[in-house]
């Protein structure tokens, strides 16, 4: 096994235009399993692009996403249609994304949400996928509220449940894209903390976010992205003592 074969993620390459702007021009990066990985820069330098081509929910122009077996080469595509098909599919089930705003059913209950993808999506037993729901329920904090609706909880509340909905699927990776933009302020510390200990917990994440202390303390790689390039990466002390001028000036705007 060469040093690459250790990374969990790697992307290399990734090109993306949405009409004349091109929004990707040549993004990489590899994580390593059990680390956090934290997307930061401008608004409109391509985070959210980065994140969503990791599962797809993008098709990038160009370049490779690969997660731990399941690769998809968009420079060199499968002729065929059902090949392509099946290559995504199986990089879209390595990662469970988080969105801004949770998303849940509102016609479920807490755990029918959290049982629904593994359920319908992976064939899971029913008992089974309700005992995993209560364990992660109880990890985010939410142990006892099964069968509250959504409505019923607060907005810090909810992101917990979407948070705890991508982790039922067992994904080699959790993507989380600005869990915390949509929520009151008085409400983001409480998830923040979860996604914390969930990264203790050794998770591999890689999250896009503009809390740049809560970077601080979970980072343990940290890419800046300037106008669709890493402008800058390293570990959370690029935070502090930044190389590039434009990692300085965005950094000075924001703290
Ligand atoms: P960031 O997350 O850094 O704010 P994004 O990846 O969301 O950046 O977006 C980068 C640029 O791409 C922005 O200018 C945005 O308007 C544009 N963009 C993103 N998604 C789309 C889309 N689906 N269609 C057209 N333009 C898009």
């Amino acid at each position: 096994m060469n040093d690459s074969d250790a990374h969990l993620i790697e992307v290399e390459g990734l090109r993306k235009s949405f009409g004349d702007t091109e929004v990707l021009k040549d993004v990489g990066f590899a994580a390593d399993a059990g680390t956090c990985t934290v997307l930061l820069g401008p608004s409109g330098s391509g985070k959210t692009t980065v994140l969503r081509s990791l599962n797809v929910l993008e098709t990038p122009d160009g370049g490779l996403v690969r997660i731990g077996a399941a690769s998809v080469d968009f420079d060199n595509p499968s002729p065929l249609k059902s090949a392509r098909r099946t290559e995504v599919a199986a990089l879209r089930a390595r990662s469970g994304m988080v969105f801004q705003a949770h998303h849940l059913f509102p016609h479920k209950t807490v755990i029918g949400n959290l049982v629904e993808g593994p359920i319908q999506v992976q064939g899971r037993d029913r008992a089974e996928a309700e005992a995993d729901a209560r364990v992660l329920l109880e990890q985010v904090g939410l142990a006892g509220r099964e069968t509250a609706y959504p409505a019923e909880l607060s907005g810090g509340q909810q992101q917990r449940v979407g948070i705890a909905r991508a982790l039922a699927l067992k994904p080699d990776v959790v993507l989380l894209d600005e869990p915390t933009s949509a929520l009151d302020p008085e409400l983001v510390g409480e998830v923040l903390a979860v996604i914390r200990d969930l990264s203790e917990q050794g998770w591999t994440m890689v999250i896009v976010t503009h809390e740049v202390r809560f970077a601080q303390d979970v980072a343990d790689q940290v890419l800046f992205l300037h106008d669709g390039v890493v402008a800058e990466r390293g570990g959370a002390e690029v935070l502090t003592d930044p190389r590039e001028e434009r990692t300085q000036q965005f950094l000075r705007r924001v703290l």
